[in-house]
């Protein structure tokens, strides 16, 4: 499983090569997008607590769709500028890159059953079943949910 202490091994290097490129503004929000997009597993980890039951992904940014649509507008935002370009740029081209960085890793590491478990529309379309979206047959699925919070790092 790719625990956060991993995405920070991995961002930090990325984030340190590309600091000349994407600027402050880009580089801290790279580094905020490659480790902490997993936040959104606190949705899961409420499931869980809730239902007392792990069948369940929804994790709303491990999303190839908003991806998709956050790198379109920074490519957008950075259209026919110099390297300099606005805060706003430096910020979406940082978050585009850091989310790359971050399900890529996740599907190196994590090895679901296909890409499309991390589309959203893939999961809404199977009402979020962890089974049926593309994690069938992952024993350990989400059993950090029954773990202290520290030990979850
Ligand atoms: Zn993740």
């Amino acid at each position: 499983m790719a625990r956060p202490r991993y995405h920070v091994v991995a961002t930090l290097p990325v984030a340190w090569w590309a600091r000349r490129r994407l600027g402050n503004v880009g580089v801290w929000a790279l580094v905020a997008m490659g480790i902490l997009i997993d936040g959104d597993h606190l949705a899961d980890w409420a499931w869980m607590r809730v239902t007392g039951r792990r069948d369940k992904f929804l994790s709303p940014l491990h999303s190839w769709e908003l991806l998709a649509l956050t790198s379109v507008t920074a490519a957008w935002l950075r259209r026919g500028r110099p390297r300099n370009r606005g805060v706003v740029a430096q910020a979406a081209a940082g978050i585009a890159f850091g989310w790359w960085l971050h399900m890529f890793q996740d599907l190196a590491t994590n090895r679901p059953d296909h890409a499309g478990a991390y589309s959203i529309v893939n999961r809404i379309w199977h009402g979020f079943d962890r089974d049926s979206s593309g994690w069938k047959g992952h024993k350990t699925f989400h059993q950090w949910g029954n773990t202290p919070w520290w030990t979850w790092l």
